[in-house]
């Protein structure tokens, strides 16, 4: 198992791209991982697509249309994203993360990667109970019971706010990059967005807090 190699759960979104910027820098050797699984937008695993070529990054697209079998939700059909008071979002996909650390844990076995890097996050976490670090830190554990290997889950961005997460990107130099390439709209709109879905009023009002921060430093 290599030590400086990792694998990042990459889906060409805001949070993923800065996970793989902040890998790139923390280890010599990085591949990633996209699911496809009938997410609404074919232009998400498009954007990972182009991203990671540009990057000169290995690029590893798995089939989870098993999840969507499973799971129906708004991410996955074409509903109403709907947002109530003390339930979970409809973008919620059950299981979702628990496959994707699982798979992207396979595939790192596989590779030879002791490192797996995923832009989930507890401050923003929508009440997705997987994006929570007690999850991911049980899940790790039992990752390496099932194989017995010692991989290490990281999670760059499990208590940074959006706009703490622009700030990673960028120090890591990426600013622009992430701000332009990036596809985190719901409707599927590359960079800023529509600007009006739940995913891009969250990243919009990130970026507007960091930006006036950085010039008002
Ligand atoms: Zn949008």
């Amino acid at each position: 198992m290599d030590k400086n190699k990792a694998i990042v759960v990459f889906s060409g979104g805001q949070d993923s791209t800065t996970c793989l910027f902040w890998a790139m820098k923390n280890f010599d050797s990085v591949e990633a991982v996209t699911f496809s699984y009938g997410q609404r937008h074919a232009t998400e695993i498009e954007a990972a697509k182009e991203i990671a070529s540009e990057l000169g990054i290995r690029h590893h697209i798995l089939d989870m249309s098993l999840l969507n079998q499973l799971s129906p939700s708004a991410l996955t059909r074409d509903e109403e994203i709907v947002e109530k008071e003390g339930e979970l979002p409809s973008t919620f996909v059950p299981g979702r993360n628990l496959m994707f650390l699982s798979f992207a844990s396979v595939l790192a076995h596989q590779r030879g990667a002791k490192h797996i890097v995923t832009g989930v996050c507890e401050t923003d976490f929508s009440g997705y109970p997987d994006c929570r670090d007690a999850f991911v830190k049980s899940l790790n554990v039992s990752v390496n019971l099932s194989m017995d290997k010692d991989f290490v889950f990281h999670t760059p961005l499990m208590w940074l706010d959006k706009k703490e997460t622009w700030a990673l990107a960028d120090q890591l130099n990426q600013f622009d990059f992430v701000r332009n390439r990036t596809i985190t709209c719901y409707n599927g709109v590359k960079g800023d967005g529509c600007g009006e879905c739940p995913a891009c009023r969250l990243r919009l009002k990130g970026m507007n807090e960091y930006l006036s921060e950085r010039e008002g430093s």
